[in-house]
């Protein structure tokens, strides 16, 4: 780790899940969670199948039709509750929370460690649903969003991401940490609370593979980083450029699939967020709360956006395939096309990966320009 991060207070919920608390300052002090909950190990296990026609794996996670969806304010499980009786977060208030996700995709509670993936697959491949599926709630104020969180609480919630991106690639049968955010109702999100969510993934995802196979073809064509050279390439044209500062540069990419699509890149090549400098990861920050206040002022209301952040393992050994390609960014995007229109992915994009898109990306980045402060 290039800076020093805040390391959390660690509890335990009713059911055996992990709740970790960080602060920027005085340490949160967890309740008690007085909630009569199974023992989470008595949750049905989630599976990953085998997609034999695209070579790819499925989660297939049956319990999560059971997860919470659109609770009352007042049963919100991600505001502190004192009492520890009605939320997920046993606490007066906390700064930012990270739990075990009570509905996981992926999990290590059934399987212990490593994938599990069976040694002679016969047709039909199937391993258990080994991974790691976490909350991270960015404030305890349920009517907050990220882009209106201050400087010094974004900053922190990359410092969270960092210290789990550490923690998760540290342990067994971790390929991959995804730190992402959906939000919006229109995006799918079923508690309003501001929240994120962290995949530690036991594969390599496909995207991450067809990235890294694209940076590495790069490599030997061209002779450089594919992602490095994207980045220069954009900054000599200009006319998608959004926010560039001392340390970070954001763009709408050249062939944006999404509506409102940004990349944001730290100006130096790192591979995840553990390898930012603290001057790094303050800038990265701001601009990308630049970012995502802009998509407010887009249309003069909160636009659904996914946060997508891209991280590879540290190192340039090359002891891990190809990551020493990979470039630590975040790509955002939409659904909305419009003030009162939805993207939607249909035939061309949900049946062949196809993406056609409405809008010329060097007009996005003009409109965004003109509302970004
Ligand atoms: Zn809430």
């Amino acid at each position: 780790m290039n800076r020093t991060v805040p390391q959390p207070v660690r509890a335990n919920l009713a059911d055996g899940r992990e709740i970790l608390f960080f602060s920027s300052g005085v340490p949160t002090v967890p309740g008690v969670d007085y909630r009569d909950l199974p023992h989470r190990a008595a949750d049905s296990p989630t599976r990953l199948r085998f997609d034999r026609q695209i070579g790819d794996w499925v989660i297939v996670a049956p319990a999560r039709q059971q997860r919470t969806y659109h609770p009352p304010r007042e049963m919100c499980p991600l505001c502190p509750d004192p009492d520890g009786r009605s939320s997920e977060i046993p606490a007066a208030d906390y700064e930012v929370a990270v739990i075990e996700n009570r509905f996981p995709a992926l999990s290590t509670a059934r399987v212990g460690s490593g994938f599990g993936l069976p040694q002679v697959p016969g047709f039909e491949t199937e391993a258990m649903g080994y991974g790691r599926c976490e909350v991270v709630c960015f404030t305890s104020d349920h009517d907050g969003s990220f882009g209106a969180l201050t400087p010094t609480r974004a900053r922190l919630v990359l410092d969270v991401w960092a210290q789990r991106t550490a923690d998760l690639l540290a342990r067994d049968g971790i390929a991959e940490v995804y730190c992402f955010e959906n939000r919006g109702e229109e995006i799918g999100v079923t508690l309003a609370h501001p929240h994120g969510q962290i995949y530690g993934y036991p594969r390599r995802t496909r995207r991450t593979a067809t990235m890294l196979a694209r940076a590495a073809e790069h490599r030997n064509s061209k002779g450089g980083s594919l992602f490095e050279d994207i980045v220069a390439h954009e900054l000599r044209s200009g006319e998608r450029i959004v926010a560039r500062t001392e340390h970070a540069t954001a763009f709408v990419p050249f062939a944006a699939r999404w509506p409102a699509e940004v990349h944001v890149y730290p100006n130096r090549h790192v591979h995840n967020l553990t390898e930012l400098t603290d001057r790094e990861a303050d800038d990265l920050a701001s601009v990308y709360l630049r970012v995502l206040r802009g998509y407010d002022a887009l249309y003069g209301s909160p636009l659904p956006y996914i946060a997508s952040w891209h991280q590879y393992r540290s190192g340039t050994d090359g002891s891990v395939d190809g990551e020493q390609e990979g470039y630590l960014h975040a790509e955002l995007f939409s659904i909305r096309r419009s003030a009162d229109k939805l993207k939607y992915l249909a035939g061309s994009e949900s049946g062949r990966d196809a993406f056609v898109t409405d809008q010329l990306p060097e007009d996005v980045a003009r409109d965004l320009r003109a509302v970004m402060a």
